[in-house]
Parts: structure tokens; C-alpha cells; sequence
């Protein structure tokens, strides 16, 4: 039997399940502990990746043919799936802090074999949101506005308070944070 890893987090599945939106369908990836349902992980939509699914009932196939469609598409998701993992289990942290530095190293050895210049922006790119203290009667939170979209995001100061003490946040944010923890 295969084993049944999820391709959006790499962690054992239970099963798939296929989710009508409207007309389409959509395939997520069950887990499950103990029997209760732990995570979903969006897999892609049913058919959107030339596959007839109606010759094949096999799910499993079908999983690998989504997984095979784009491998840059794969390894984004999969790249994101786990830094998410790792940010809802702070345990999670070193773990996946090792397997980015792995992944970084293998992608610019990669490129240094292609004599591809790599720079990254993305590492440079100045903040986009402003930080803001934000205080109501009840809570307290920090707000990090976006200039361009004009929304804002509360982030509640017990959460963020975690972001800093695992360092994945700015000094900027932690300041502001320090701050609301003071008043
Ligand atoms: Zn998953």
C-alpha cells in the first residue's frame, strides 16, 4: 500500500474528500487523530489539471497526478504548508527553520550549477503594513495596516507576544508589543 502523505504539509493523511463549490469540486486531504479531524489541506480542484477523473476512481492517482502537474507549485505549497504548521506548533519551529535553511541551500546550489544570479528581493522588501498599537474596552491586539489594500489585520497581543518570543517577528512589531504590555 502507498503511504499516504499529504502533499501540502507532508504529514500523513487519512483520507481524501472531495468538496463541491458551486460547479466545481475541490480535493482536500483529511487528517485525522484518534479519529477526530485534525487538518484539511487543500489539495486543488477536480479536473483542473487535465486529468479525467471519471476513468479513474482511484483517488490516490489522482492526488499524484496533481502533485506531479507543477513541482514549483508543489514545492511553494509545500514550503508554505510547513512554515503554517510550524507557526500554529511553536514546538515545530526549529525543525522547519532547518528544513528552510536545507531547502535555501539546495535551491542556490542549484542555481550556482545553472550560473543563474540569484538575487532575492522578496529577503530585502521593506515593511508593507504599519504597526499600531490598537486598545478596546476588552482586548488588546496589535493592528498592522496595509497602506495599499487600505484593510487592517489584528493580531491579539497574546498571539503576538508568541511571534516575538520565537523571533519571527520584527523589532518594529515587538516594540509595539512591549508597549501594549506596559499600558
Ligand atoms: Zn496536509
Amino acid at each position: 500500500m502507498i503511504e499516504k502523505l499529504c502533499p501540502r504539509c507532508g504529514l500523513r493523511f487519512s483520507y481524501i474528500k472531495r468538496k463541491r463549490v458551486g460547479e466545481r469540486y475541490y480535493y482536500y486531504a483529511v487528517h485525522k487523530d484518534k479519529g477526530k479531524i485534525t487538518r484539511t489541506c487543500y489539495l486543488g480542484p477536480v479536473g483542473g489539471y487535465e486529468y479525467v477523473s471519471r476513468l479513474h476512481e482511484d483517488l490516490q492517482l489522482q492526488l499524484f497526478s496533481i502533485v506531479e502537474r507543477s513541482w514549483v507549485d508543489y514545492v511553494r505549497s509545500m514550503v508554505e504548508s510547513r512554515v503554517e504548521l510550524a507557526l500554529e506548533n511553536p514546538s515545530m519551529l526549529n525543525v522547519v527553520a532547518g528544513e528552510v535553511r536545507e531547502a535555501a541551500r539546495i535551491i542556490s546550489e542549484a542555481a550556482s550549477r545553472l550560473k543563474l544570479e540569484l538575487s532575492m528581493p522578496e529577503l530585502e522588501v521593506e515593511l508593507k503594513a504599519r504597526v499600531k498599537p490598537y486598545k478596546s474596552e476588552v482586548f488588546k491586539a496589535v493592528e498592522l495596516e496595509h497602506e495599499h489594500e487600505g484593510s487592517s489585520t489584528l493580531i491579539s497581543l497574546t498571539l503576538a507576544e508568541r511571534l516575538c518570543h520565537y523571533g519571527v517577528a520584527t523589532k518594529e512589531f515587538c516594540a509595539v508589543v512591549e508597549k501594549l504590555k506596559a499600558e
